[in-house]
Parts: structure tokens; sequence; C-alpha cells
């Protein structure tokens, strides 16, 4: 009924609510610790997610940097964990890009072939992958031992994390683009440690080495190039890399994913071809590797085989929409270097990272014995998560950003295919802390999880859903309509609290149409009672002077109905002195019960007032009140006013996304009930009104008058 009212909502969306969640932020994480923070019951609003997200990533930093053991491991450039020390160069090439550096990890040549060897093949990585680095931050690092395994002892793996961590907490390294790759020794390497912490990484080269039997099952997200001789023929290195290339193949082929190649470099042995030409000059590489290991085809082709520009084309997508996880082949790591700056009792809180793989946790769970294969998988357009392949595992976390899913919404899960319901989550500080702990990343840095067990049969744990506030509230633009959790902070000011939002009881449905009535009432009252539903009408007085509005009037009573008070010219309130507001509503009410008699209880209901807009304040409401006048607003809104009868599927819609919400909060303490905003005048309501209540009565909802439900 009024451009203004999109207008002004339009402007609170776009400007006020950054603004107030910034300092909101700011006001919780102050001066907290991390062990407060991870018993914080907090639970936050997805408009305030994004900006307390922030702080607590700058609060971590900030805590990294004050933590002078930590910092002078990194800048003494010796990483140490046990009896390991891990040393690294660290090269700096190039502006930062706005996402931050890009980061290469570069493994060594060596092995069991002394100190000696392994320090000068360092020596040598410190600058062999170099001139192919645009713009980002190069390491090489010493393998941690002089033994054949030398960059994937258990040690290496928490070292790696450290690394990839303080580079990002201090360097401004994109935690999106972290990269790994290696020749001969780091090759062998590579093999490892790609699929082993496949999570940290956008992608990953891997020259001259040998597989030493890795599966390649995590490499589903995980960009993977083989390089190798022709003539390489030690180890087999040579075949065992086209062979590779064919499980991945059949992988790929099975499951989608798997973005893998191999280059097979013409008539190269060991390490007389170049993966390391800054200028991306053309190597030969054979064809068709796959015929040359059956059929001993030598056709050749060129190709830029430098390994950072292969590598650089991959960004990780830390959030995939479908994960498979083999457990077992992740690295052990024993520590989550976040623990550091909690009470040692409250270590035991976080998941180890081989515990963790993208978005899913399995916590302190002991795996099975035999292979175990986790597929996940998440719809964003259908708000749901299935699993599988948990055979043997009793508990899984999955972690949620709003990147994944609409956290506003229920979400449903299944495992192998059964539903295991709804459940509606909350974002929440415990979450971020501890997701950020546990990985030093902030991609990783989750807002919400959901916890399923098994104990005969797999269950959501529901004891987190636990919503901020008992009333839900939806409110539109023209373009959307959201649900939050608590009533927004609307550009007015704060709803006095005394205005009605909500029914009392739950499970209770009040149906409201304003601004009648409208030549559409004959049409209305014969769908509500078809229906047998009881509505509300909050009527204009300067609608109530003709015949029309009289016979409308007399109908809706004789149906049930309850007539309310709309004001009598749609004005705002807000704008009215004292004794020009009372007018308003004191003339409606006048004519009103002039038309349908004088009882308690039409006077009671002419009496319940609805300001125009919904626009009331504590001023307005304080003058009603004193005058014996109850206020009324609603929790669940389509911008129907503003809708052709072309968009009644947009309306259609905006209601089963709230009605689809809003029923499935089945907390005893939370108050699902709704009173609901329609328009009389409106086609698209017109069009939908029965469908609606036919929803609304199969969602186990009762239809009361207002004065039946406050
Ligand atoms: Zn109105």
């Amino acid at each position: 009924m009024s451009l203004t009212f999109g207008k002004s909502l339009a402007l609170w969306l776009g400007l006020g609510l950054s603004i107030s969640s910034q300092s909101y932020a700011d006001s919780r994480l102050e001066g907290q610790s991390f062990d407060a923070l991870l018993k914080s019951e907090s639970s936050i609003s997805l408009e305030e997610s994004s900006a307390i997200r922030q702080e607590l990533w700058q609060k971590y930093k900030g805590q990294v940097k004050a933590d002078t053991a930590r910092v002078k491991e990194f800048e003494d450039k010796g990483l140490l964990f046990g009896d390991k020390k891990m040393k690294f160069s660290e090269s700096v090439k190039g502006q930062k890009p706005e996402q931050g550096y890009p980061f290469y990890i570069a493994l060594h040549g060596g092995g069991a072939a002394g100190t000696w060897t392994n320090d000068s093949q360092w020596e040598a990585m410190k600058t062999y992958y170099l001139s192919g680095v645009n713009q980002g931050i190069y390491s090489a690092t010493r393998g941690v031992t002089d033994t054949w395994n030398l960059h994937f002892v258990d040690e290496s793996y928490p070292l790696y994390d450290e690394l990839i961590q303080m580079m990002i907490a201090t360097r401004e390294v994109d935690p999106n683009r972290v990269y790994v790759l290696g020749f001969s020794a780091g090759g062998d390497g590579v093999y490892q440690i790609a699929p082993r912490m496949a999570d940290r990484f956008a992608a990953a080269n891997m020259s001259a080495g040998h597989h030493n039997w890795i599966r390649f099952d995590n490499l589903y997200q995980t960009p993977f190039l083989m390089q190798v001789g022709q003539n390489d023929t030690a180890y087999k290195r040579n075949t065992v890399a086209v062979e590779n290339d064919i499980a991945l193949d059949g992988l790929a082929q099975e499951r989608g994913g798997y973005t893998h190649e191999v280059f097979v470099h013409y008539k190269g042995s060991h390490n007389s071809w170049r993966d390391n030409d800054g200028s991306g000059g053309a190597q030969k590489i054979l064809k068709n590797p796959e015929l040359w290991l059956s059929a001993a085809n030598e056709e050749t082709i060129t190709r830029d085989t430098n390994a950072i520009h292969w590598l650089d084309q991959y960004v990780r997508n830390p959030y995939p929409s479908s994960i498979i996880w083999d457990p077992k082949t992740n690295a052990k790591r024993l520590r989550t270097a976040g623990g550091r700056y909690l009470d040692p009792a409250n270590e035991t809180v976080l998941s180890r990272p081989n515990q963790l793989f993208y978005w899913l946790d399995l916590g302190s769970e002991t795996l099975p014995e035999g292979s175990v294969l986790i597929k996940a998988s998440y719809d964003k357009a259908q708000n749901r998560i299935d699993l599988s392949g948990l055979t043997g595992i009793n508990k899984i976390r999955v972690l949620l950003r709003s990147e994944m899913l609409d956290l506003s919404q229920p979400i449903s899960v299944s495992v192998d295919g059964a539903d295991l319901g709804l459940v509606t989550v909350q974002p929440n500080i415990k979450t971020m802390t501890r997701t950020l702990l546990e990985r030093g990343d902030p991609s990783y840095q989750f807002e919400a999880e959901i916890l399923i067990e098994k104990a005969q049969e797999w269950t959501i744990n529901r004891a987190e859903e636990k919503p901020v506030s008992r009333y839900p509230y939806s409110y539109c633009s023209k373009d959307s309509c959201r649900i939050v959790r608590s009533q927004p902070a609307f550009f007015f000011g704060q709803l006095p609290e005394s205005t009605v939002t909500h029914c009392q009881s739950p499970n209770l449905y009040a149906m409201t149409f304003d601004d009648g009535p409208s030549a559409n009432y004959p049409e209305v009252l014969r769908i509500l009672e078809e229906e047998g539903v009881p509505a509300t009408f909050f009527v204009l007085g300067n609608h109530l002077s003709d015949e029309n509005g009289v016979n409308f009037l007399q109908a809706a009573k004789a149906k049930g109905h309850q007539i309310s008070n709309h004001s009598f010219s749609h004005q705002d309130l807000m704008k009215l002195s004292d004794a020009d507001l009372l007018k308003e509503v004191e003339s409606t009410k006048a004519r009103i019960i002039e038309i349908l008699g004088d009882s308690p209880e039409i006077a009671q209901d002419a009496a319940t007032v609805r300001p125009p807009f919904g626009y009331i304040t504590q001023r307005e409401e304080a003058l009603l009140k004193a005058n014996a006048y109850q206020s009324v607003r609603w929790n669940s809104d389509r911008s129907d006013w503003e809708l052709s009868l072309d968009q009644a599927g947009i309306e259609m819609q905006r209601f089963r996304q709230h009605l689809k919400f809003m029923s499935a909060q089945t907390l005893a303490s939370y108050n699902n009930s709704i009173i609901d905003l329609n328009h009389d005048f409106s086609p698209a309501t017109l069009n939908t009104l029965q469908s609606m209540i036919q929803e609304v009565k199969a969602a186990g909802y009762r239809f009361v008058t207002l004065k039946d439900c406050i």
C-alpha cells in the first residue's frame, strides 16, 4: 500500500545493518579469551556472522603475532616438532594479490644420500622453480631427516601444517592458493603429502618421484600433475606415473572430480628434462602416455610443462559441494597449533587436523578396521546434506558456512539415503572459535555445525538446536524476503516490547488482511468460508463510508471474523501529533461500532490497532496504550501489496519458505506461531489464498482470530 515501506527497508538493509553488526561483534569478543569463547553459549544472527568471523580471525592473528616462541621459530626459518626441525627458505615475488599471496612449498631431491647431498639439493631447490613464480611466496623446505622418506616422516605433516598456518597468519598468504611441488625424492614427497593433507592444497605437482603405493581417493578435489622422464626406469617411475594416470582416469570416470594430467617427457632420463622453465617454453612430451605404455606409441606434442604455471590454474574451493574422503590416508597429526592458546583442559575439544577434511569432522572417533570411504555432498537449492560410507563410524560433524547452505532455513540430512529429518542450525561463537583454532585457516572457520550420531540408527543430535530468539521474523523488500531469528532492527527504531508480533501459544496461525475492505472481499470471504478459516481484518476508516464497506463489515462479522483497526487514512503515525494520531484510530473504532453495534467484544476488537506500514515506536505505543488500544504487528510478511497477479508464484514461494522454516521449529521452548500479513486487495494473495490455507493446515497449524491468538 505504500512505496515508502519498500524504500525505507532497503535503506535500512543497505546501511544500518553493517554498521550495527560491526560494533556488536566488537563488544562481544573484546577482552575474551579463546577458552571463554569456546564455552560461549552465544548464538548470533546470520547478519552478524561474517563480521564476528573476521573479528575472531583478527584476534587469532594478533595472538599468533604475540606468541614470541612460535614467531621466533618461524622467523629463524626452523620449525620444530618433537625432535625434528624443518628448515625452509622464503622468497617473495611480485605484489600481493587482493586475496593474498599464493604460497608454493617446494621439495628437494636426495633422500638416503647423506646430509651433504640433501643440503646441496635443498640449496638448489631454493631457486629451482622460483622463476615460474610471478606473484607469490616460495619456500623450499629441507627434509627433516636424511632418510629416503625425508619429506614425509610422521613429524613432517604437522610441520607443513605449521608452515602453512604461519604463512597465512603472518605473511598474508591466500589460504586457498597453497601448492606443493617437488622433484625426485621431493616427487616422492608430493605423492604422499597431497593425498594425506589434500584439503590444505589448491593443487600439487609431482615430478620424477615414486608413489610408494599411496591411495589417491582424497585427490577428488585436488588437481594433480605427474611429470616423469620417458626413460626414467629406476623404480619404474616412468611406467608407474602412467599407471597412476590410468588409475586416476578410472576414479574420475566413476566419481567425477580427480582433475589430473601426466607429462611423460620425451626420451627424458630421471632429470634431463624441464618442469621449471620460467619462460614457459614448449617441451616435448608424449602425446598419449597410455598408448606408449600399451603399444610403444611415441608420438609427441609440445607443452609448457612449468609446474608453477600448471598449479596457478587452480584455486582451492574450501567448500566443495561433494567430498570423497578416505580418512585412513590422512596423515596423523598429533597437534593442532591453535591449542597452544587454550587451557590444556580445553585443548581436547579441538579435532586433530587428520580428523578433519574440508567441512567434515570425525572428532575423536576411532576408525574401524578395514578401508573407509566417506562420501558427503550438499545441495544448496534443496538445502540438504547427504552422507554415505559411514560404516563402522558412530559420530560425525558436518561443518557449515553460509557459502554452502541457507543457514536461516531448516536443513535436511540423510545417511545412506535414509532421511534424518530437518534441523535448524545457529551460527555461534563456539563453532567459529573451535574451527579456527583447529586449522588456523580462515576459510575453515565454520559458522555452525550439525552433529549426527549412531546408536541403533543415525540421528541428528539436537542439543545444539537452540535458536537465539523464541520468535523468528520474516521481512521483505520488493525483491526478496528473509527470515531472521530475532526481530530485525527497524529503521524507525526498536519495536516496542508490548507490540504483539506472535501468538501466545505455538501452532496457532492468525491470518490477517490489511487496508480493506477492498473489492476482493466477497471472494476472500468465500474462500475463508470454504476452508472454515477465521481471520482478522484490519480495516481503514475511510473505506467504511460506502455501502460496500458496510456490507463487508456485516458479512465478515456474520462469518465469525474479527474486525480490527488500521487507522482512518493510512498515515504514518510517527508523523502525527498525539491528537491527530488518536483521531485516526478513534474515528475508525467509532465507525466500526456504528456499523456492527456496540458490544464489549466489538469494541475490544476495534481497539486492536495495526499501525499503517507497521511503523510504531515507543511514543505511539505509549499513547495508544494510555487510551486502551493494543498495537499488533506481524511476524510473517511476503510484501504481497506490491505483487501483481503474474507474481503469484513469488508469493507462494515466499509463503512456503516461511512456513517450512516455522513449522520445523520443534523445540518446546520455541514458539512457531504465525501472525501473517496479507492485503485483500492484492491479486497475488487472492490467487494463492486457498492453496496457502491448505498448506498451513497440512503443516499442523490451527487457524485463529487475533484475539484467540494473543
Ligand atoms: Zn496498510
